[in-house]
This record gives structure tokens, C-alpha cells and sequence, in this order.
């Protein structure tokens, strides 16, 4: 008998219909002759939602208070799910975060997960349960509620899967897998059958939505295989496991595998910056301080000892980057601060780059040949990303994901 845990996202679950589809499935599962234990995200758009709620209510709300409204989310799921379940003549049990023997850290809205004691779930399994695990929260050392980052369900379906040693962790969705770039943009985007966690890694972390990065991330520290497939199709979906496993199962070698774009990004410049040892600490040092992510760094060369430095961050850290950089601006004498909000990342995914040269000239050019101006640049050993205006994204998208020979009609690079 195997362990399965399978995960189901918002939108396998956003309505009461959709529900009863997704108990259906879980029984058909279990009946296959499987231990189940389900992991489920809040419906729909309901975090969004819960986030848009709060921001008419305070523009800065205690960290805790904001987890336990967005940890609501997950727990109306759970709820239903189990009811549903029971409805077709099944037992099953609901649990919270906190139920489910999962501990984090004392951050709030990104916590980490500290331990998981599955004592509570193994026992329920033990009496024939289906066992329906709220995704996303945890408990703190304080006894509160905290959760793990958005798309944060991912994480909770990987580090159960650890924790129970699962024989499977299956992650649907409402797309068939992983896919070369977001089958939502490019309408001849492939589903990929394999990708290495070290890829994927990548192209969550750049905007594919599909997994969570940090999921990823805990899969690949506790080589837990995942299956990422579709809640309404029996199609097999993508494995994401390790490049030794893939080996030589996959039918071609791409030299990249994904495209992916992310609009979650501005750009900040700082202009005429004194050219002088320890500037750059000390922005980065007080950006640091007050909590925020930076991304691509650019410093200009030195004209008449001062320099301009750019930078990028997240649209949710905007604005206390603002506020820090103009009080800086006038400390360290520099010119003026410059705040772009429409840019956008693009980048291009994929392991064939360590062994073949000329990638990054390639991508540079397929750019260049649509007119798209290149802002910034930034490198990994398997990642080339590039910041373009908001208004050229999907040409890139598209462009780069053809000129590598990603779409089903591949042209030859
Ligand atoms: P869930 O609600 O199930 O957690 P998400 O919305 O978080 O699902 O992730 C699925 C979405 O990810 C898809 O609808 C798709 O538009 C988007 N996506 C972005 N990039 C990719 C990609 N490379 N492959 C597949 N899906 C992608
Ligand atoms: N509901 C949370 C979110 O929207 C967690 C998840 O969906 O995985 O981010
Ligand atoms: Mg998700």
C-alpha cells in the first residue's frame, strides 16, 4: 500500500462543484488501494481577496494579524474538502497547520518550516482516513498562527512528503505540468515530461508560478520526487527530480528548457552617487535592515568621481525603498532617486548552458532583432535574465521561446 499526497491549488477548488470533483478524485485514489493524505490551498482568489480586505482596513497591519486572516483562507478549504469527501461515502478528517504537527520559525507572512510531527496524521491514516491538511500555515513557538510565503500550499505538500516518507507527492493544478514558458502566454508552449530540480528552481524563482521556489528547494534537500499535473485530466504531468535520475530519459536535449517573465519588478536608480569605498554597503546594508529584497544590482563607471547605481526589488517592497532611498540620497549627497515601475524580467532557463557557449549573445540578439531595449542583465550558471519595458515582455517572451526552439513548430536555432 503507497502513500500518496496529493496537493490541489486554488483554482481545483474554487467552487463547491469543483470540490466535490477533487473528493471524487481523492476516493478514486484511495480505492486504487493508496493512503491519502491531501494537501489544499485557500479557493479561488481567496488570499488576494483576504490581502485587498485588509489593505481598506490598514495600510500596515501587524505581521501575526495578517496570518491569521490569510491562515482563514486555507482553513475553509480543509473544511469542505472534508465534507465533500464524507458526502460520497468516505471518512475523512480536516486538519490546521498547527493540527498537523507543523512548527515554523517566528517570521510572519514568510515563514520557514521548522519541524513536522506527524504523530496526529499517522495515527488518523492508521484508522482509514483521508487526511485533508490546510497548506501554507504553521505554528510559531509563540503559539500563533504563520504562513509560508505566497503559493506557500506547495511547500506544506513537499515537507509532508518528507516528513511521511510518501511514496508519491503528485501537485495538481490547473495547467498539465510544467511547461517551456506559461502555456497562459505562449499558445505553443510544450509540456516538459522531466526537469531537475536545479532548473526549476530557477524558473519558479524567475515567475513560473506553476511550483513554489521554495518548495522546490526542500524537494531537492529531501530528494523528494514531484509529479505536477492537471486536477481535470489523466494525462501524466511533468517529474521534477534530480538530473541523475533524468538522465538519459529525456527525448531530446534542449539547450534551454523554459522562458520565463515576472511583472512583480521595479527599477531604482540612484543618480551621481560620490564614487568612494563603502557606498554600495551602506544602501544595501540599510535596505537590508528594514527587510528588503534586492535582486539585479548595476553600477555605471565613474564620471567626475560620482556614479549612478540601479537596482530592482519586488512591487510589494516599493514603497519603504523609496522612503529609504530619498532620506539616503541626501546623507550620502547624491543627485537624485529614480523609481521605474514598469519593467518587467525576462529570462531564459536551462542546464544546456554550462556546456555550450554563445547562449547569452543568442538571447541578446533575438532581442535586438524586435526592437526590445535590454535595461539590465544578470547571470546565474543555468539562468540569463534581462530587464525590459513592461510593454515589450510578452514579444520577448514569445521571441526567445521560439528562437530557442521551444514551440511545437521549432525553428532551428
Ligand atoms: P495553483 O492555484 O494550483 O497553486 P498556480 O496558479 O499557482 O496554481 O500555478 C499554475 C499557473 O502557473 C498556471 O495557470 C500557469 O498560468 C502558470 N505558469 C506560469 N509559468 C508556467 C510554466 N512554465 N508551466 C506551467 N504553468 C505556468
Ligand atoms: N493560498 C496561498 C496563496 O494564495 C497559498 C497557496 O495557494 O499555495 O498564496
Ligand atoms: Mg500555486
Amino acid at each position: 500500500m503507497a502513500l500518496v499526497v496529493m496537493k490541489f491549488g486554488g483554482s481545483s477548488v474554487s467552487d463547491a462543484d469543483k470540490m466535490k470533483f477533487v473528493a471524487g478524485k481523492i476516493i478514486a485514489k484511495k480505492n486504487d488501494g493508496n493512503k491519502i493524505v491531501t494537501v489544499v490551498s485557500a479557493p479561488g482568489d481567496t488570499t488576494d481577496d483576504l490581502l485587498e480586505m485588509s489593505g481598506k482596513i490598514s495600510l500596515d497591519p501587524p505581521e501575526r494579524e495578517m496570518d491569521m486572516l490569510l491562515a482563514t483562507g486555507e482553513m475553509v478549504s480543509i473544511s469542505l474538502l472534508a465534507m465533500a469527501v464524507n458526502a460520497q461515502g468516505e471518512k475523512a478528517i480536516s486538519l490546521t497547520g498547527p493540527q498537523a504537527g507543523i512548527t515554523s520559525d517566528l517570521y510572519h507572512t514568510k515563514a520557514k518550516i521548522k519541524n513536522i510531527n506527524p504523530k496526529k496524521i499517522k495515527s488518523l491514516l492508521a484508522k482509514n482516513n483521508i487526511v485533508i491538511v490546510a497548506g501554507f500555515q504553521a505554528l510559531n513557538a509563540k503559539g500563533d498562527f504563520s504562513t509560508l510565503g505566497r503559493g506557500g500550499s506547495d511547500l506544506t505538500a513537499v515537507a509532508l512528503s518528507a516528513a511521511l516518507n510518501a511514496d508519491l507527492c503528485e501537485i495538481y493544478s490547473d495547467v498539465e505540468g510544467v511547461f517551456t514558458t506559461d502555456p497562459r502566454v505562449v499558445k505553443d508552449a510544450r509540456k516538459l515530461d522531466f526537469i531537475s530540480y536545479d532548473e526549476m528552481l530557477e524558473m519558479a524563482g524567475s515567475g513560473a508560478q506553476v511550483l513554489q521556489a521554495r518548495s522546490v528547494e526542500v524537494a531537492k534537500k529531501f530528494g523528494v520526487e514531484i509529479h505536477s499535473r492537471c486536477t481535470f485530466s489523466d494525462k501524466d504531468g511533468t517529474i521534477i527530480t534530480s538530473e541523475e535520475k533524468i538522465g538519459g530519459k529525456k527525448v531530446e536535449e534542449l539547450l534551454i528548457s523554459g522562458v520565463t517573465f515576472d511583472k512583480n519588478q521595479v527599477k531604482f536608480t540612484i543618480i551621481d552617487i560620490p564614487d568612494m569605498p563603502g557606498i554600495a554597503a551602506k544602501i544595501f546594508g540599510r535596505l537590508a535592515k528594514i527587510g528588503v529584497n534586492v535582486d539585479m544590482i548595476i553600477q555605471s563607471a565613474a564620471v567626475n568621481k560620482k556614479n549612478d547605481i540601479s537596482f530592482t526589488t519586488t512591487k510589494q517592497d516599493m514603497k519603504k525603498t523609496q522612503i529609504e532611498l530619498d532620506k539616503l540620497a541626501i546623507e550620502l549627497k547624491a543627485e537624485s532617486v529614480i523609481c521605474d515601475d514598469q519593467v518587467a524580467k525576462v529570462s531564459i532557463v536551462g542546464i544546456g548552458m554550462r556546456s555550450n557557449a554563445g547562449v547569452a549573445g543568442r538571447m541578446f540578439e533575438l532581442l535586438h532583432k524586435k526592437g526590445i531595449n535590454i535595461e539590465m542583465i544578470s547571470t546565474s550558471e543555468i539562468k540569463i535574465s534581462c530587464i525590459v519595458d513592461i510593454i515589450d515582455m510578452e514579444k520577448a517572451v514569445n521571441e526567445l521561446h521560439k528562437g530557442f526552439g521551444l514551440s511545437k513548430q521549432k525553428e532551428q536555432i
